[in-house]
């Protein structure tokens, strides 16, 4: 069976968590990426049960998570984390949750993965119009919504299993990467705002020079999803 590591999911309401649940369908091997913040509540509730009743797949069986892992995709390593995160009482629980000590967990844990899923957001000064925000706020909605992508397919490239070519057959199946945008990209959304529709447009096109990078690297996809609207949590806090 196949693995794939969902980056992205802290409860059951989103696309990580939907996506995760069709790839176990499927059969494939779940390990998930948690932001560090929602780390404790996720785990509490999914140990508790309470996403008992949306861990039904199609065959009657649940879901099972072989591990999560506290995940904060704004830092690539532990050097580039400032002192006031390291001392957060939500942060100083956890460890090794920068995405290129997430990627080195992974490799001693199960040594790769064939699929890779990005599935997190975040932009700080969303509810602002794009004339109103902040250099900073753009800057964070770039760092978390686009710049985590690349972060994580370079991170996690080394341990995605690579496509084989035999002459002009492909033998093995290649190693598989999505992530999901939105239609604020291209067309004007109000009140998608504080550089969020900047952010999807940078990772629409970082898809399609990842997608000729990593395809020649390692034969690896490299494709993104324009997601429909769906009220995750994400969504809710813009008030979409
Ligand atoms: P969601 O809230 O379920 O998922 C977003 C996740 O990102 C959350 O679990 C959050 O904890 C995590 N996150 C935020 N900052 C992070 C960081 N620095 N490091 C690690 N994790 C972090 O909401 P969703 O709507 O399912 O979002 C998933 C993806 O789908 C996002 O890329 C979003 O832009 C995209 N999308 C959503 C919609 C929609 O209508 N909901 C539409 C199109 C695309």
């Amino acid at each position: 069976g196949k693995r794939a590591f969902i980056a992205g999911i802290a409860d059951d309401n989103g696309y990580g968590w939907a996506i995760a649940k069709s790839l176990a369908a499927a059969g494939a091997e779940i390990l998930v990426g948690t932001w560090v913040p929602a780390l404790n509540i996720f785990e509490t509730s999914l140990r508790r049960g309470k996403f008992d009743e949306s861990r039904v797949l199609p065959d009657g069986s649940l879901m099972e998570i072989t591990k999560v892992y506290p995940l904060d995709a704004v830092f690539d390593s532990l050097e580039d984390v400032p002192e006031d995160i390291k001392t957060n009482k939500r942060y100083a629980g956890s460890s090794k949750w920068t995405v290129s000590e997430v990627a080195e967990s992974v490799k001693e844990d199960f040594g790769s993965i064939d699929i890779l899923v990005h599935s997190l957001a975040n932009g700080p000064e969303v509810t602002k119009h794009l004339l109103e925000t902040s250099r900073k706020g753009y800057l964070a909605a770039i760092s978390a919504s686009s710049y985590s992508y690349v972060s994580l397919l370079k991170h996690f490239l080394p341990i995605m299993n690579p496509g084989m070519y035999l002459v002009s057959h492909l033998i093995s199946p290649c190693g598989s990467s999505i992530s999901l945008t939105y239609i604020a990209s291209e067309r004007i959304i109000p009140g998608y705002g504080g550089g969020m529709s900047s952010a999807k447009a940078a990772l629409e096109s970082d898809t399609r020079v990842l997608a000729f990078e990593a395809g020649r690297k390692q034969k690896v996809r490299v494709n993104t999803i324009s997601a429909g609207p769906l009220r995750s949590r994400a969504a809710k806090a813009i008030g979409f």
